[in-house]
């Protein structure tokens, strides 16, 4: 009799139970929207991509090697004997720098026909006057042999103003010689000639395999910090081969669209315009290194494609905030702790694939009928709505990821669902669920006890009776 009516118990408390776990499901599926938080005025941090106008599919990639040396000032081997390892190691467009000598345009023209290679014309390495900070230049027929001034950076601005004068560009060479002799960083003195000297578009960020380390990016990093996004400084990496086996460890490749032919003004856009990559060993020689497959951004997020890679960091004033091919400035940018570029370092075993720095700008949020402000008012967020997120297996339409397993917190938050979303109220009621069977598993076995010590007392209490 008692025992029926406990059946029918936990029949009723299994009932309650699983219409409590829907009402769980559907109070959780629905949370109260949160108050929109003002915008007007509002500062958007948005992604400015040197690689933007990259067709990825179709652009060409030439591997230039642009500070090199021959027998002509302190190279061991002939300009023929440069020019024919070169052509072995597959170098596209190439320049010698040597020390004050100037590689002119007339030098080039029947070795260009010869090697099948572009050469860059009027380059040199300007040395002797600044023996700390080397300046490479081209396009500037120009050798200095008296520099006004006293001190390296007058010196620097004097050679620097003529190679603009004379229409050429120029890019400063390892600067982490210059930080080791002086025993100093000196960032202003670069930020200033970089802010000066429109013409001077870049920087040694790699020089053979990268004999002085991270001291060059050092330099980058607090350099960008200060410039970016208005004045970047694109990263160079440079063999500045003086033999034969220098070449090919640190080289760029341009990226240059496929209806403009490979041609000197195309190589100079490309350099200045920073739409090129620095590939970098860490040794002679070596197994391949990474290949960067596309770079694509819209205003909040930048996606790196890429193989043959182990990881992907990326740098925000000289620091690694985050990994994985995808980065994330909407999760990322802190408006207490602002930053104005991201990097990415493409790396494996071998060594390293860089990326120029991407911009970050801040326009504003303005609602209509408002005054507008001093800012840029924001266009339309041009990057695509997340995919809705389904329990069902989802098929990924990206045809190449090759990494997820180095992706951080970023893309996890990223991808998994914000609370309250149909994954996590499950889980709710999946617990609630739990709870309930196991309270009526702990109720059963309590009435089963207390049907047994019953049974026993009332069979005692008979025996006694007969007795
Ligand atoms: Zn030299
Ligand atoms: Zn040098
Ligand atoms: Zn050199």
């Amino acid at each position: 009799m008692i025992k029926k009516s406990f059946k029918k118990l936990i029949c009723l408390l299994t009932l309650v139970a699983l219409i409590t776990a829907n009402f769980a499901e559907v109070s959780l599926l629905e949370p109260e929207p949160p108050p929109p938080p003002p915008l007007n005025g509002l500062r958007n941090p948005y992604v400015i991509s040197p690689y933007v106008d990259i067709d990825w599919e179709t652009v060409g990639r030439y591997k230039a090697g642009i500070h090199n040396h021959s027998n002509l000032s302190d190279g061991l081997n002939t300009i023929e004997e440069m020019l024919e390892e070169a052509k072995k190691r597959n170098f596209d467009i190439f320049s010698f720098n040597n020390h004050d000598i100037l590689f002119s345009a007339k030098d080039i023209a029947a070795l260009s026909e010869t090697y099948g290679m572009l050469l860059l014309p009027d380059t040199n390495e300007h040395t002797k006057q600044i023996p700390r900070d080397h300046i490479n230049s081209y396009w500037s027929n120009y050798v200095c042999t008296r520099a006004a001034g006293t001190t390296d950076v007058e010196k620097m601005r004097h050679i620097l103003s003529v190679v603009q004068r004379r229409g050429g560009i120029s890019i400063i060479n390892h600067p982490s010689r210059a930080i080791i002799m002086n025993e100093f960083m000196d960032v202003e003195k670069y930020v200033e000639l970089y802010r000066d000297f429109n013409s001077l578009i870049g920087m040694e960020i790699v020089n053979r395999v990268d004999i002085d380390g991270e001291i060059n990016r050092e330099v980058w990093d607090s350099v960008l910090a200060l410039t970016m996004p208005d004045r970047p400084v694109w990263g160079f990496s440079n063999d500045d081969a003086h033999h034969i086996d220098h070449l090919a460890h640190s080289y760029n490749v341009m990226l240059i669209n496929e209806a403009d032919e490979l041609t000197e003004d195309a190589v100079r856009e490309s350099m200045e315009n920073g739409t090129f990559i620095p590939y970098s060993r860490f040794e002679f020689g070596g197994a391949p290194l990474p290949e960067i497959v596309s770079i694509t951004s819209c205003s909040s997020k930048i996606s790196l494609k890429a193989t043959g890679y182990s990881q992907i960091n990326w740098i925000v004033n000289g620091e690694v905030v985050s990994h994985g091919s995808v980065f994330n400035l909407g999760v990322r940018y802190n408006k207490d702790k602002p930053f104005n570029y991201v990097r990415a370092e493409i790396i494996n075993n071998s060594g390293v694939v860089y990326t120029q720095p991407f911009g970050i700008g801040l326009c504003c949020i303005i609602e209509e009928g408002s005054d507008n402000t001093d800012c840029e008012v924001c266009g339309v967020c041009d990057c695509p709505e997340p995919e809705p997120v389904t329990t069902v297996t989802v098929t990924s339409t990206e045809p190449i990821e090759t990494d997820t397993s180095h992706e951080t917190t970023e893309q996890t938050q990223a991808k998994s669902p914000p609370a309250g979303s149909p994954n996590v109220s499950r889980t709710y009621v999946f617990i609630v669920i739990a709870l309930s069977i196991a309270a009526i598993v702990v109720v059963v076995l309590t009435a089963d006890r207390i049907i047994k010590v019953a049974k026993s007392m009332r069979e005692e209490e008979e025996e006694e009776t007969t007795d």
